[in-house]
């Protein structure tokens, strides 16, 4: 029954053109336009009200064979270690780290000071190893919590740690220019200037969607830039319905699309999509209009794979 299901979801992802796959450099928009836009459904899962929302988010990437990557927190998987495994060791799934316990490794004006580089080491190989122990493969992405305004770039201690950690590529460029929101659809890049020509940045796009719903409570704060780059995706206040956070997230994908990036994938939480959205009906919308604008879904995974060669 498992096995027979996952090679539907399979043969599905292979017809939706799912890069790892598929290996198919475009896919036909619903006008019979061509596009090679990837997208990636990706999940910040950080705390223990995650898994209900993962059991939520999880039941409409399998009804949609949509991909994703879950970017988890060392101690939220140890925490459920079985019901984790169960729910994501999925042919459709990425796992990756998103650090042992979400400590900052570089200062961020928002989340807090950078910890000591023993900390560093903690946190960057024991989040691994979590990943690595529970799905039983090497897990080979990297998330910080939080997020930098320049990814890891000029943090040769962090770059040097993730490297002999085993990591692939990390997705730590989560913020528009000054740490304002949104992040801009910025490209895949290599740390090559800071040595690390093997090492991929995929950042992520978009506002990190816990701030444009208040679920973290900040209030009103200085967030966005002026003069904004994309002042049509910043809405007038907090979202408040799931179709006024899509119509946000329609900006980026037609932007995405019509601009030709290599891949677009928002910053999402499931213990805020959760509370915000039990139904989830801002993913569903979200991912009938990447069909409809022809992006192709992948993981991260996926989309290193692909500019790796
Ligand atoms: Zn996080």
């Amino acid at each position: 029954m498992i096995m027979l299901s996952r090679r539907k979801a399979l043969m599905a992802a292979m017809a939706w053109g799912t890069c790892s796959v598929a290996g198919s450099d475009t896919a036909k928009t619903a006008s019979g336009k061509q596009t090679g836009t990837r997208y990636i459904a990706a999940y910040d899962t950080e705390s223990p009200s995650c898994l209900a929302g993962c059991k939520a988010i999880v039941a409409v990437h399998r009804k949609y064979q949509m991909p994703a990557t879950f970017f988890i927190v060392g101690r939220t998987l140890e925490a459920n270690p079985a019901e984790y495994h169960e729910l994501l060791n999925d042919p459709l799934f990425e796992v990756a780290s998103h650090t042992y316990s979400h400590k900052m490794l570089r200062d961020n004006p928002f989340c807090g000071s950078e910890i000591s580089p023993e900390d560093k080491r903690t946190e960057i190989f024991k989040g691994k190893e979590a990943v690595d122990r529970v799905f039983g493969k090497p897990c080979t992405g990297l998330r910080p919590g939080c997020g930098f305004v320049n990814g890891f770039r000029e943090a040769p201690d962090v770059l040097g740690l993730v490297h002999e950690a085993g990591f692939r590529y990390t997705s730590s460029l989560l913020w528009g220019p000054d740490y304002s929101m949104p992040a801009l659809i910025t490209e895949p890049f290599t740390y090559s200037s800071d040595g690390y020509p093997d090492l991929w940045e995929l950042p992520g796009h978009g506002w990190h969607e816990n701030l444009l719903k208040n679920n973290n409570k900040f209030g009103p704060s200085r967030m966005t830039l002026w003069p904004s780059p994309m002042p049509e995706a910043i809405p007038p206040g907090f979202v408040t319905t799931p179709e006024e956070e899509f119509a946000v997230n329609k900006v980026f994908l037609e932007k995405a699309a019509s601009t030709h990036a290599t891949f677009l994938s928002f910053i999402w939480h499931p213990w805020s999509l959760f509370r915000f959205d039990p139904g989830m009906k801002m993913l569903e919308l979200t991912f009938s209009h990447v069909r409809k604008l022809g992006l192709i879904p992948c993981t991260y995974a996926d989309m290193y794979a692909r500019l790796s060669g």
